[in-house]
């Protein structure tokens, strides 16, 4: 008989993703009994989903790689300054099996709930087979992006034809030949698919609710000289990541807007236009998320660029936001997505102006006219960082569940913890900083952190971590006082925690933390030097 006072494992992790990966890696190495538990058949988290034609890198190639391996850094390869999905799935695999990961990890498992034992101070998993698994530790690597939504359109079950979500795009190729092709959806994934696939389509129609602003990511092969270059700089590489809010190469001008004439200003602009990756995003002029005249004008230096690329003036209008300044959403990075619409098989409907009624059997009908499609692809997005815990039932010693604890607000303790859950760590929880960096930089630190705690743990005895109320409520108010700043934070999208296919997620929600990596690093070591002040431990 096994002893039911002790749980079977120390840690379990829920995900073999980016973070899953790490935080097994260091469960490994620290000694410590852990299985992870992940629902496809192999690693990768996001880049084992999403397989969808264009599907790449925003963040240049080599801020995304661990930063945790000198051998590592040095053997790996990128073969382009913003990688490719299958390259990037490639490089996870390698990971886990340069580091000896795969047996530690239980592939088609699928997490259906977790509770609590408050006698035994452990929880107990419940896995779709029907297997229930015990744990002092529970580690969610969940992702912040991997509950799929299917919009909230009548029929979407009727069509006759291929349908996918761009998450859950086939593994095997998808013949694209002279087909007629819907995409639902104009966010990140929806512009690089539609790049990606017009000139490979026969007719392409792109459903557009609200467009984004959209700029040149400026992607490249690396070559010989530049890949050495990066292998002999990486430790330059990563402090710059560190020092820069969103953990990219690409850190704010110090400089404010008003500060500087125009001539400099627009120099500047298209300088950083010309520039790969986010730094028409990132290395602004320090005030062009926060000042609204700032952001009217650098909004308007983009539009302009739309109209240069776009030769219909009619579509050009269509495709520029009128609802939202620059950077207040996610800034998709594209190659040559402008461009597309200046083919003849490429159509834009603006959805506002003739929305769609229905999925039909054939295709979709909008206000104004009936389309036939062969494949209908969903770029309709996620419902961000909460989703994916509002898919597995966890609940507290007291049988709260915490969907229901998050209903109102997704309160944690630096994205850590939330109350009332004891020993549940949440790798990117709500409320914390890894999900508003370029992930990998901000995993790394929550990972870390969470080693940290449980070789504190285990130093002094510890097996139960709960964070306390007081400290979740001081968080969520410093959370919303940095929210306050920012322009972004009256803007839905699913970075204020806005969803419209969900329900009750069509409203903000402040979700991540937008005080940047620095101080949010900052306020995670002050904790932990202080003992883990916030977090009750026993
Ligand atoms: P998203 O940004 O949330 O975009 C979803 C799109 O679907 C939006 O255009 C949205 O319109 C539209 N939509 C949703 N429901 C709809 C409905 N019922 N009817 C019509 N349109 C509807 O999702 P995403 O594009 O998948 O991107 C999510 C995030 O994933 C990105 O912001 C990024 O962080 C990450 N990502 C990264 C990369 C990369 O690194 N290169 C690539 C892809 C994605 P509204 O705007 O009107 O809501």
């Amino acid at each position: 008989m096994s002893d039911q006072t002790q749980p079977q494992h120390e840690a379990i992790v829920i995900g073999a993703g980016v973070a899953g990966i790490y935080q097994m890696y260091k469960l490994q190495e620290l000694g410590i009994d852990a299985t992870v538990l992940e629902a496809a058949d192999g690693p990768g988290g996001t880049w084992y989903w999403n397989r969808y034609p264009g599907a790449r890198f925003d963040s240049e190639s080599y801020t995304y790689g661990y930063s945790f391996s000198k051998e590592l850094l040095g053997e790996w390869e990128w073969s382009e300054h913003f990688a490719g999905q299958p390259e990037t799935l490639r490089y996870l695999n390698h990971v886990v099996d340069k580091f000896d990961l795969r047996r530690h990890m239980q592939f088609g498992c699928k997490v259906q709930g977790a509770s609590f034992d408050e006698q035994n101070c452990y929880w107990t998993v419940n896995l779709e087979d029907g297997r229930k698994l015990t744990t002092r530790f529970l580690l969610t690597a969940i992702g912040m992006l991997s509950a799929a939504t299917m919009p909230k359109i009548e029929g979407v079950d009727s069509f006759e034809g291929d349908s996918w979500h761009t998450y859950y795009w086939p593994h095997e190729p998808v013949d694209l030949a002279g087909k007629r092709v819907a995409v639902v959806g104009t966010g990140a994934t929806g512009v690089q698919v539609i790049a990606e696939i017009a000139d490979k389509v026969g007719e392409l129609t792109v459903f557009q609710r609200r467009p984004n602003w959209c700029a040149p990511l400026h992607n490249d092969r690396i070559d010989e000289r530049t890949q050495a270059e990066i292998k002999a700089t990486y430790d330059e590489i990563f402090e710059l990541c560190r020092r820069s809010p969103g953990g990219f190469i690409h850190a704010p001008d110090q400089r404010k807007f008003r500060d500087v004439p125009e001539e400099e200003r627009l120099a500047l602009w298209q300088k950083l236009y010309e520039t790969p990756g986010f730094s028409k995003w990132m290395s602004n002029f320090i005030d062009v998320g926060i000042d609204p005249e700032a952001n009217a004008e650098y909004s308007a230096f983009i539009a302009n660029k739309i109209r240069e690329r776009v030769h219909d003036p009619i579509t050009a209008e269509k495709l520029i936001p009128k609802d939202h300044g620059f950077g207040t959403r996610r800034v998709p990075l594209e190659t040559r997505y402008f461009e597309a619409y200046n083919r003849d098989n490429v159509h834009l409907i603006d959805i506002n102006e003739t929305p769609i009624e229905r999925i039909t059997p054939k295709g979709i009908r909008t206000s104004y006219q009936e389309f036939e499609f062969d494949l209908i692809i969903y770029a309709t997005g996620f419902d961000a960082i909460t989703g994916a815990f509002d898919r597995i039932n966890f609940t507290g010693p007291g049988g709260l569940p915490l969907r229901d604890k998050w209903s109102q607000s997704p309160d944690t303790f630096l994205g850590v913890q939330t109350a009332g859950f004891p020993n549940l760590l949440m790798l990117s929880g709500p409320q914390g900083g890894s999900v508003s960096t370029n992930y990998p930089r901000g995993i790394e630190t929550s990972v870390n952190w969470i080693s940290d705690l449980l070789t504190y743990m285990r130093e002094h005895g510890y097996r139960r971590v709960e964070a306390q109320a007081q400290a979740e409520q001081e968080w969520r108010q410093h959370v919303q006082e940095m929210y306050q700043f920012q322009l972004m934070s009256k803007i839905k999208s699913w970075m204020t925690g806005y969803n419209s296919n969900v329900e009750d997620h069509d409203r903000i929600r402040f979700m991540i933390y937008p005080g940047g990596a620095p101080r949010y690093r900052q306020r995670l070591s002050e904790v932990a030097q202080n003992g883990y002040e916030g977090f009750s431990l026993s």
